[in-house]
């Protein structure tokens, strides 16, 4: 594969510094929380019954997060080489 600096665009594979193509994207996701105002204890409803969830588990909670990853915020690139840090890109 063609090496490509990463550019302006946040377009290319390779570190624009060091030409390395150990470059990682850091990127946020927006996790929608709801939560009882006087207690602070966390509402969960299920996803496809909408119940109320008491005791979620592991995988209702992964499920979130699967969902959550759908929607990038905003992203950064790093060279894992030599720590190079682009700016930062929104959609
Ligand atoms: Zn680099």
């Amino acid at each position: 594969m063609v090496k490509t600096p990463i550019d302006k665009n946040g377009k290319g594979n390779c570190c624009p510094k060091c030409g390395s193509k150990k470059v990682s994207v850091h990127m946020q996701y927006p996790l929608f929380v709801e939560e009882d105002l006087n207690t602070g204890k966390e509402i969960l409803y299920h996803l496809s019954t909408g119940e109320r969830l008491y005791n979620p588990t592991i995988r209702e909670l992964a499920l979130r997060y699967k969902l959550a990853k759908l929607d990038a915020q905003c992203w950064i690139y790093k060279c894992r080489k030599c720590d190079w840090v682009s700016e930062m890109f929104t959609p």
